[in-house]
């Protein structure tokens, strides 16, 4: 009895423990499965940039990739790796490192939608000589890879000759790459200008949601030094940038839009949304997120006209208007119809949300029933005046009054402006 006993209980135990594990196993791939059917069926498909593709004939379900990507991108369903929310993945490949079995190869684009790539040198100049791209528009993302490169695409216009040009420099964009590049131009003693048209430091980074987790590697920045972090806050990175601007100043002018670049006489005009700068070389640190899209109506110009919700308290008590018909419109409205007093209108063009999380419609539809949100479908914004918009809908003109506005209709991407200037550029596929 007694042996009966000591070999039946480790074995209950066992399979005890078997039973678990597989149950626990099925759980979670069923709500991996319910995470992949709601982004299929808000139509959020397609990564935007260098992503994962796993090998199903080598993965072996380990779920190690799961656990390694800090965006919450993969999940395991049947015992296989996928890409279950794919706009959520930036690319920056800890579940390939983290795959006990090399199943996950980084790609960019896919067979529907190609990425861009900018075919640079290893100096980061593109093939016209004097532009160079550094950061996320050459197709590497992350921040240090983008400060790396700032800096390195700096070092290199430091070793070409210099021109009679008023800048040796124009550097584009402040985001990560920008900043570092701006501190590495200070550091090398070069005459440069960093143009911004956001009013923030920061770029992408600047639009990280409240408190999210960001997750590096120490970074050395010129004239400041190394920042030895490896997770912070958005907060705390903030924090970081604002250090930057103050111990080192570099000569960034923000709320100013690069518009064209071209060369003349062997040096390049920038011409910006203020003036025109004669520089011998340029550096697009512009990023991936391209210029928001602008609605083209008489008085957009006004600055009660924002192209993205910051902070939805400064819209308590108004009467606000949100133009666009996709996930930020629909988050931005409902963001600022939860502060008492305020009253949102949102209008869209099209004749149904037909492309947004069925969470956010649901959300949408809830406030639309409880008068938080009044939309307007088949509707564009003709005019914005300083008290009252007007919308056209259809043959009928609809007023409302008004004290701000807040565009989400999507951003302009960067490759048409790179092809005009002649910078070869590459659509990947999938490879
Ligand atoms: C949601 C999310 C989470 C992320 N999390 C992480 C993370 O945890 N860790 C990590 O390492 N990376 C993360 N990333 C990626 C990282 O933020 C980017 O790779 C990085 O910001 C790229 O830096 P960049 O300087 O190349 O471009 P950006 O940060 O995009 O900056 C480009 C700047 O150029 C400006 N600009 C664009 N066009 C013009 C123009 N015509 N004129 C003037 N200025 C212009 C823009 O306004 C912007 O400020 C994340 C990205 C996203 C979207
Ligand atoms: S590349 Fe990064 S964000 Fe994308 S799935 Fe892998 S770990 Fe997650």
């Amino acid at each position: 009895m007694s042996d009966l006993i000591y070999y039946l209980v480790p074995t209950l135990l066992a399979l005890i423990t078997i039973r678990l594990y597989v149950g626990a196993g099925r759980k979670r791939s069923r709500r991996h499965a319910a995470v992949l059917k709601e982004a299929v069926e808000a139509g959020l498909t397609e990564p935007p940039s260098l992503h994962p593709v796993v090998d199903l004939s080598v993965c072996m379900g380990s779920g190690a990739c799961v656990r390694a990507c800090p965006e919450k991108a993969l999940g395991v369903i049947d015992g296989k790796g996928v890409l279950i929310n794919p706009t959520h993945c930036i690319g920056h490949g800890a579940c390939a490192s983290a795959c006990p079995v090399g199943a996950i190869k980084l790609v960019f684009g896919t067979a529907k939608r190609g990425v861009d790539i900018p075919q640079v040198t290893p100096d980061f100049e593109t093939n016209v000589p004097g532009i160079f791209i550094a950061g996320e528009l050459g197709g590497m993302g992350l921040i240090r890879n983008a400060i790396r490169q700032g800096s390195q695409a700096i070092g290199a216009i430091a070793r070409r000759p210099r021109t009679t040009a008023e800048f040796d420099v124009v550097v584009v964009g402040a985001g990560p790459a920008g900043i570092a590049a701006s501190l590495a131009a200070q550091e090398a003693g070069l005459r440069y200008v960093t143009i911004e048209q956001e009013d923030s430091l920061g770029g992408t980074t600047y639009h990280y949601p409240r408190n999210k987790l960001v997750m590096t590697a120490p970074m050395q920045l010129p004239l400041v030094g190394e920042i030895r972090v490896r997770e912070v806050s958005k907060e705390q990175l903030m924090e970081i940038w604002r250090g930057v601007l103050d111990k080192a100043r570099p000569a960034i002018c923000f709320g100013e839009r690069m518009e064209s670049i071209a060369p003349q006489a062997g040096l390049f005009v920038v011409k910006t949304s203020r003036r025109e700068y004669r520089a011998g070389n340029v550096l697009l640190a512009i990023g991936r997120r391209g210029t928001p899209r602008k609605l083209g109506a008489k008085g957009e110009e006004q600055s009660k006209v924002v192209y993205r919700l910051i902070e939805a308290e400064q819209y308590r008590g108004r009467q606000v208007l949100v133009v666009g018909g996709g996930d930020s419109a629909l988050e931005a409205a409902l963001e600022v119809s939860d502060a008492d007093g305020t009253v949102v209108t949102l209008s869209y063009r099209g004749r149904a949300f037909d492309r947004v999380k069925p969470k956010n419609r649901a959300r949408l539809e809830e406030a639309i029933a409880n008068c938080r949100i009044r939309q307007i479908l088949e509707s564009t914004v003709k005019a914005i005046e300083p008290g009252r918009v007007v919308l056209a809908r259809g043959e009928e003109t609809v007023e409302l009054p008004n004290d701000a506005v807040i565009v989400c209709a999507g951003g302009e991407l960067p490759t048409p402006m790179l092809k005009k200037i002649g910078i070869q550029v590459d659509t990947r596929y999938g490879t």
